[in-house]
């Protein structure tokens, strides 16, 4: 047998998005032996192309704001099925994340006065997304690794060994967790260049792995997420939850082909973009929906005052909640009112100056440019929705982001809760750095807590993991598919049959058609030998989109009514008594999952009261919303 390269550390962290480096700061300031491991190259996460930027209740652009209005857009945006104390630790944390950021070197924007500057975004009530330009991720990923850097020269120092308690793993995709007695007891992975895997012995694991969106034909997503962090958990007997919610992001470029899906910034609307139609009309307009009317302009006259007054305007439509941009969007071209390639027109030209477009907006001025040959600065650009983003993941404690499985953590896009059935767009960055250093700090605390007494990998279960990851090379799977077809056959699945508007009887075809594909992913082939073999490793991928897949269908066909990410043709309107559901996942055997339906934890009463009665109404049962203050005198 091949003899496996091993490393001890305290916590391992599975990914380099900013909650894995965020954990990663924090499980080593408390003195902790910290790996880092990431599938791309290190700097190469979701994070650095996050664009919009980062919320955070500073209220430095309109003094109004503060945590609590912070946390009641976040409850309204997720349709009041959030994890409520998750966001009200996102909503009272992420301020001091941001100034935090500052202090390892980040530059965001400036207002006139020099204070960190703050944009609007859809659903956000005041000016507040720190951002850099729409390169904000960039900023935080360049700030984040050179604060890791800066502590491994403070490690040198002390050690003489830079990487003696921050080591980083790049190229490195982690195939398997391993628990002992209940508990976690390490991973094992492969180098992506050399194919040779390695084993890391770890009493704690954060998993940071980000989203599933490689699961759909049409994504915003890059090639890694493929929802590893996902099944990882699953495997190792955690559960999920909110996986019916994946968030469409209204506009993704939909021209050329070889371009479709990747992401149009939404601070173009915030910027002052407006939808229109294939008839020039702003049609958003239409598509307000009641809950939601008393705060969203009803002319384009008010809805433009808005951008220069907002305390006495109503916001413009085009920047209500994503889910209900994206349904508008697909409405319009459903009625045969979209643009030449299937999308509708996003109009920057006709509302900012040139220079201000190139000013603001940078990136998509050269996206656009180089891969459309279209010039934002002076016509519109073609948009249409993108899968972006999953709400659901791995259900966590919310103050320490642990898992049902002791020793194992998630934090950032992998874990759930937190965005209820709608993420609002710069609430990620902020959820990266709230529950990445929460995530940190509670590893390192369930470290000190085990005295030294750590669960030992057994042998062979590492023998295991070995030859079920090279199951695709051997004779076994001679004559087996290739894995790039099937994979194809996934995202075709599922974007036409769980996509952006679901039918019970599409879901169940999609549910038969993955057990079809669950047999043909346990027998791909591959050739070749384990060098850089990309063939091998989508192999390896796609047991995790495969089972990512069944949870997403599973539950979007037991949720019987619509809500944020999940929109269903039969059942078109939003059910109160589906509102403190939660629907749990866990594995039953390789590619089988078991769903069943919880209550959520009702709301803490004085969190409640900072909702006024009638709004609650809109979402809550009678039952429900006897305790809140209007109803008591
Ligand atoms: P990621 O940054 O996605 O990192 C995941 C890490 O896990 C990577 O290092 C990956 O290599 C690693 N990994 C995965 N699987 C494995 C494995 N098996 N083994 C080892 N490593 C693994 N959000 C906002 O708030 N504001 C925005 O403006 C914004 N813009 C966005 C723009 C785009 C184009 C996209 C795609 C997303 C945007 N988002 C935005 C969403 C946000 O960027 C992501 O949700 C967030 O960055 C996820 O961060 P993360 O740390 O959870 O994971």
């Amino acid at each position: 047998a091949e003899e496996i390269e091993r490393h001890d550390f305290d916590v391992v962290v599975i990914g380099a998005g900013g909650a894995g480096l965020r954990a990663a700061i924090e499980a080593r300031q408390q003195g902790k032996r910290v790996a880092v491991i990431s599938k791309s190259l290190f700097g190469k996460a979701h994070t650095v192309m996050a664009e919009g930027g980062c919320a955070a209740a500073m209220g430095n652009v309109n003094p109004n704001d503060n945590w609590q209005v912070h946390y009641r857009d976040t409850m309204r945006g997720g349709k009041f099925l959030n994890n409520w104390r998750m966001a009200e630790l996102h909503a009272k944390e992420a301020p001091d994340r941001v100034w935090e950021l500052e202090t390892y070197g980040a530059l965001f924007d400036r207002t006139k006065d020099g204070k960190i500057s703050q944009r609007n975004f859809g659903g956000h009530t005041y000016p507040r997304l720190a951002h850099v330009g729409d390169r904000t991720g960039l900023e935080m990923i360049r700030t984040l690794q050179q604060k890791i850097v800066s502590l491994q020269q403070d490690d040198f120092r002390a050690t003489g060994d830079y990487e003696s308690h921050i080591r980083v793993f790049h190229e490195t995709t982690v195939t398997e967790l391993f628990k002992t007695d209940g508990r976690i007891a390490g991973c094992i992975a492969y180098y992506r260049d050399s194919g040779r895997f390695v084993r890391f012995d770890a009493p704690a694991i954060v998993l940071a792995t980000g989203g599933v969106g490689k699961s759909y034909q049409v994504t915003s997503n890059s090639w890694e997420y493929t929802g590893d962090g996902h099944a990882l958990a699953l495997r190792a007997g955690a559960t999920l939850i909110n996986m019916e919610f994946l968030q469409f992001h209204p506009t993704g470029m939909v021209w050329p082909p070889s371009v479709k899906g990747i992401l149009v910034t939404e601070s173009v609307r915030g910027d002052g973009g407006v939808l229109r139609n294939s008839e020039g009309k702003r049609f958003m307009f239409e598509y307000i929906p009641d809950v939601f009317k008393e705060q969203y302009a009803t002319t384009e006259e008010e809805g433009d005052r808005w951008y220069t007054d907002a305390d006495n305007n109503r916001r413009p439509p085009e920047l209500l909640p994503r889910d209900e941009v994206a349904r508008a969007i697909n409405s319009e071209v459903k009625a045969g009112r979209g643009s030449p390639h299937g999308g509708v027109f996003l109009d920057i030209a006709s509302r900012l100056s040139p220079e201000e477009i190139q000013k603001r907006l940078p990136s998509m001025y050269h996206q656009f440019k180089e891969l459309a040959d279209v010039d934002i600065t002076k016509e519109p650009m073609e948009v249409g929705p993108t899968c972006h983003y999953v709400m659901g993941g791995v259900e966590v404690d919310p103050d320490t982001a642990m898992s049902v499985v002791p020793g194992l953590f998630a934090a950032g896009e992998v874990a759930g809760g937190m965005h209820g059935s709608n993420r609002l767009g710069g609430n990620s960055l902020s959820d990266l750095l709230v529950f990445g250093r929460r995530s940190g700090a509670g590893a390192a605390a369930y470290v000190d807590a085990l005295d030294g007494v750590r669960p030992a990998i057994a042998e062979a279960d590492v023998e295991e993991a070995v030859k079920r990851a090279l199951l695709p090379f051997s004779s076994a799977t001679e004559g087996g598919e290739n894995p790039f077809v099937v994979q194809l056959e996934l995202q075709k699945t599922m974007n036409d049959l769980v996509g952006i508007i679901r039918k019970a009887d599409e879901m169940e075809q999609a549910l038969k058609a993955l057990q079809d594909l669950a047999v043909r992913t346990r027998t791909v082939s591959v050739v070749g030998h384990r060098q850089f073999n990309p063939g091998w490793h989508l192999a390896l991928d796609l047991r995790n989109m495969l089972l990512v897949s069944l949870c997403v269908a599973k539950a979007a066909l037991e949720r019987q009514e619509s809500r944020g990410g999940h929109t269903r043709d039969d059942f078109p309107v939003m059910d109160s008594d589906w509102r403190h559901v939660l629907l749990v996942l866990s594995a039953l055997g390789e590619d089988n999952v078991e769903l069943v339906r919880q209550e959520q934890i009702p709301m803490r009463p004085e969190l409640l009261d900072l909702f006024e009665l009638d709004e609650l109404k809109k979402y809550y049962t009678g039952e429900e919303i006897g305790g809140h203050r209007a109803d008591q005198s």
